[in-house]
């Protein structure tokens, strides 16, 4: 769409289109009988597309991860954008907590609720990155969601059984959203049992500070050797001490589809048992980092979903 004049886009712009979404569109829904919501609001960080950090991920998960600036470049090449004039703008989607409650009564497969989540939820999760890539354009500002470019792709990795060539739990680690737990996802603000998000765009935000020196500090496992309770909650032994085992994980999920279409129905898959019934479930469990959040050394949290 073409624009008369640029909008100068700040923090608290992008975070109101991000929440105002959120709050107002059908879509985040999950299709149930009650119409429940699918989302709660988020949270909503910011990286420099120059930051070292997207280095770092390329040189430990493979050169295939994009940076900012190679998925924008190949997308927008037309804007000649060096790395510095790029930012990151990355979302956390927490679960809410009745959904939350009823897939810690899951034992082997996940509640109705959550297979929901995976498949309307998602779906919402899409619609808010075309949404927020939109509006960036709408205000005169090139922006590209590394998730939806056709040459996405998932990639073989001797490392990690496979990766992706963007992850936004990586995405959302960079713009001080959370740490990872041994069982691979995010623990943030909010607690692990969430999704996330994420748009780069050619604009100037003040990157989200990164509270943590630690790609792990928010995990009571790295950081002083207990809880693990991840381990028991997974029905399939695809977390042990020596962290994720993805291919078993994998696995487990496509045994889920047959389950979630003869007991409930619909198309649809999912577990996330190791989200939920767990310490880092709704929150940072490590006591002193949570006291850093406290003390304002991250964004404040969001909103109560009006
Ligand atoms: S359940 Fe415990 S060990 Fe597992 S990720 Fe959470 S804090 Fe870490
Ligand atoms: S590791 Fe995979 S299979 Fe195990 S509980 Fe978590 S999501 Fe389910």
């Amino acid at each position: 769409m073409p624009v008369e004049k640029q909008v100068n886009i700040s923090e608290k712009w992008v975070n109101e289109l991000i929440q105002n979404f959120i709050a107002s569109s059908p879509l985040n829904m999950i299709h149930n009988e009650n119409k429940d919501p699918a989302w709660e609001m988020a949270l909503v960080g910011f990286s420099s597309g120059a930051d070292q950090i997207w280095q770092q991920y390329k040189e430990y998960v493979g050169a295939f991860h994009w940076t900012p600036w190679e998925v924008f470049n190949q997308h927008c090449p037309e804007e000649n954008v060096s790395a510095d004039q790029l930012t990151v703008i990355s979302w956390i989607l927490p679960q809410t907590k009745r959904v939350r409650e009823t897939n810690r009564r899951a034992k082997t497969y996940p509640s109705e609720e959550w297979a929901r989540i995976r498949v309307y939820g998602e779906a919402f999760n899409v619609a808010l990155r075309e949404h927020v890539v939109e509006q960036f354009k709408a205000a005169g500002h090139a922006a590209v969601s590394p998730m939806l470019v056709p040459n996405w792709t998932i990639v073989k990795s001797e490392r990690f059984s496979y990766a992706s060539s963007w992850s936004e739990r990586h995405a959302a680690h960079a713009s001080g959203l959370g740490t990872f737990g041994l069982c691979d996802g995010l623990i943030t603000a909010k607690g692990k049992a969430m999704r996330a998000g994420s748009v780069v765009a050619k604009i100037s935000i003040t990157p989200t500070p990164r509270p943590y020196a630690d790609h792990r500090a928010y995990c009571l496992y790295f950081a002083d050797g207990t809880c693990g309770k991840c381990i028991d909650r997974c029905p399939v032994r695809a977390i042990t001490e020596a962290g994720h085992d993805k291919e078993k994980c994998r696995q487990h999920l496509v045994r889920s589809s047959e389950y979630v279409k003869n007991t409930y129905q619909f198309e649809g898959y999912g577990c996330g048992l190791c989200q939920v019934g767990v310490p880092c479930e709704d929150g940072i469990p490590v006591k002193a980092a949570r006291e850093a959040l406290e003390r304002g050394e991250l964004p404040p949290p969001p909103p109560p979903l009006a």
